[in-house]
């Protein structure tokens, strides 16, 4: 009988900067994902040697340094862009990238966050919007969509009360020394390639010195939603991506 073995072709596998630490995730979780998408994207670039990344408080904490094989900084929550500013000039070699949940960048560190885009920094962040606190128990986030309940918004969020959602690659889109802004998902196989390429353009502007690059990811939190993992699959199609909507706001080859 002949041996097929040899007629094995290897097409994927873990890549090298994915630790073998299965990280915090719940079942369902999309940040696994979203690691990957990054652990891929770095190691295209070829600046893994180069990379410090700096995660914020809640459960990108609790995934990226455990099981991405760069250096990493906690930071105090929300001011994940302040310490990455004072990186980037300590380093102006180093890939510097933050990783930030809706919490932490959209609540918290929204004024931080903001500041940095205003002075025009030189630096990468992965936005991670699932629409509720994970961490803490599925409370409402500014990224929560209107009507949708949460253990905080128990009737759904309602705008007299609790405001409008919180579109964060629209508003960076606006900031002059913003280079790259766009949003994207990992809930089907061709979307985790086109945030391979947006986040690897996003970084390219910073290796260029062009400006600051933002990248959004929707993605899913079953236990903060209360659905299965499948069916978050759906609502993100037919629910998340109503109110954020795939794509670039901004992709420009030189900041003012
Ligand atoms: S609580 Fe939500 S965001 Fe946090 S690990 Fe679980 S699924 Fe992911």
């Amino acid at each position: 009988m002949k041996d097929k073995s040899s007629d094995v072709k290897k097409v994927t596998g873990r890549p090298d900067l994915r630790l073998l630490s299965l990280g915090m995730y719940c079942p369902g979780c999309h940040y696994g994902i979203i690691t990957r998408v990054i652990c891929e994207v770095i190691e295209e670039l070829g600046v893994a040697g180069k990379a410090i990344g700096l995660a914020g408080v809640g459960c990108s904490f609790g995934g990226a340094p455990m099981t991405i094989d760069i250096d990493w900084t906690s930071c105090p929550h929300g001011r994940a862009p302040a310490m990455a500013t004072a990186i980037k000039r300590i380093y102006p070699d180093a890939m510097v990238l933050t990783v930030q949940g809706d919490g932490d960048l959209g609540a918290i560190g929204l004024g931080c966050f903001m500041n940095a885009l205003v002075r025009g920094e030189n630096l990468t962040t992965i936005f991670l919007n699932n629409a509720v606190y994970g961490t803490t128990g599925g409370q409402m986030a500014p990224t929560t969509l209107l009507g949708m309940k949460t253990t905080t918004t128990p009737l759904g969020r309602d705008i007299q009360t609790n405001g409008y959602p919180l579109h964060v690659p629209e508003l960076a889109a606006t900031m002059r020394g913003v280079a790259y802004a766009a949003r994207c998902t990992v809930h089907t196989p061709a979307n985790f390639q086109k945030a391979k390429k947006s986040l690897k353009t996003a970084i390219q502007k910073q290796i260029d010195g062009i400006g600051y690059g933002i990248v959004e990811f929707v993605s899913a939190c079953p236990p903060g939603w209360g659905l299965k993992p499948l069916e978050c699959l759906d609502y993100i199609s037919e629910r998340m991506l109503e109110e954020y909507p795939l794509g670039e706001f901004k992709n420009v080859d030189k900041t003012d």
